[in-house]
C-alpha cells in the first residue's frame, strides 16, 4: 500500500502514477489518484494494478492537473473492488483523502455521522475519515489543517494520510502514525509520499514525519510541522538524501 502526492506546477498525473509504480513492491489490490486542475477535483479508481488505473483514467482526456494525490490500498476493511478504492470524498465533494492503515473505532464514529445525515458509499474505514474531517469543519468553522488535527484525536488506529480540500488548492495535509509519510521539498513545488521514491528524481530534500506528526505543505509556504495531539510545533528536520 503506498501514498504518492503533488503540488506545484508540473503534470501531477504522470508524476502520481511513476510513484504509484515505484511503490508496487509495498503490495496492494486496487489503485486511485484524484487532480486538481485551479477548478475541478476529479478522481479515477480501480481494483488491479496501476496499470489498470492509467488504462481507466486515459479515457477521460480532461484528467489532468498540476495537484495530485494517489494510492494503491491494500484492503483491510471492505473487499477490493472500484468503489472501495481510493482517494475518498466526503459528502459535498469538497476534500478527498488517501490513507494507509487502520481506523479501528470507525464503527461508532459512522453511527455518529450517519445519525447526522451524513451517507457512505463504500465499506472502508477511510470514508468515515474524511466525513468525519467535514463534520468537523463544518461545525467548528475550521480550516483544513486544523479539522484535520482535530478529527485525528478522535481516531483511534493506524495512518498515513494525505487530505486535499477543493477550496484550498494551495495545499495538502498530511499525518502519521505507524505508516511512514516522507514531504519531499523542491523549488515552488512540494512531494508527500510513503518514501522517498517517487521524488528522488526531482529532490533531495525531504522530512520524514514521525509518529503523532502532522503536516500542512501549501505551496510557496515553509512546512509546518504539529505534533497531533497537543498542537505544539515542531522544528522539522530537512534530510539531504542520497541519489
Ligand atoms: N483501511 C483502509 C481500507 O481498507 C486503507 C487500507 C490500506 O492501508 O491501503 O481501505
Amino acid at each position: 500500500c503506498g501514498i504518492v502526492g503533488y503540488i506545484g506546477k508540473r503534470d501531477a498525473y504522470s508524476i502520481v502514477i511513476k510513484g504509484l509504480k515505484r511503490l508496487e513492491y509495498r503490495g496492494y489490490d486496487s489503485a486511485g489518484i484524484m487532480l486538481h486542475d485551479g477548478k475541478d477535483l476529479k478522481v479515477s479508481k480501480t481494483k488491479g494494478k496501476v496499470t489498470d488505473l492509467e488504462e481507466v483514467s486515459s479515457k477521460d482526456n480532461n484528467f489532468f492537473g498540476s495537484i495530485g494525490m494517489g494510492h494503491t490500498r491494500w484492503a483491510t476493511h471492505g473487499v477490493p473492488n472500484d468503489v472501495n478504492s481510493h482517494p475518498h470524498l466526503s459528502n459535498s465533494g469538497n476534500i478527498a483523502i488517501i490513507h494507509n492503515g487502520i481506523i479501528e473505532n470507525y464503527e461508532p464514529l459512522k453511527k455518529e455521522l450517519m445519525k447526522r445525515g451524513y451517507v457512505f458509499h463504500s465499506d472502508t474505514d477511510t470514508e468515515v475519515l474524511v466525513n468525519l474531517i467535514e463534520d468537523v469543519q463544518k461545525n467548528e468553522n475550521l480550516k483544513l489543517g486544523k479539522a484535520v488535527q482535530v478529527a485525528l484525536n478522535q481516531v483511534v488506529g493506524a495512518y498515513a494520510i494525505a487530505v486535499f480540500d477543493k477550496n484550498k488548492p494551495d495545499e495538502i495535509v498530511v499525518a502519521r502514525l505507524g505508516s511512514p509519510l516522507a514531504i519531499g521539498i523542491g523549488e515552488g513545488e512540494f512531494f508527500v509520499a510513503s518514501d522517498a521514491s517517487p521524488f528522488i528524481e526531482y529532490t533531495s530534500n525531504a522530512i520524514y514525519l514521525e509518529d503523532e506528526e502532522m503536516a500542512i505543505v501549501r505551496l510557496h509556504k515553509p512546512i509546518k510541522v504539529r505534533k497531533i495531539k497537543d498542537d505544539t510545533l515542531v522544528d522539522p528536520y530537512v534530510q539531504e538524501l542520497k541519489m
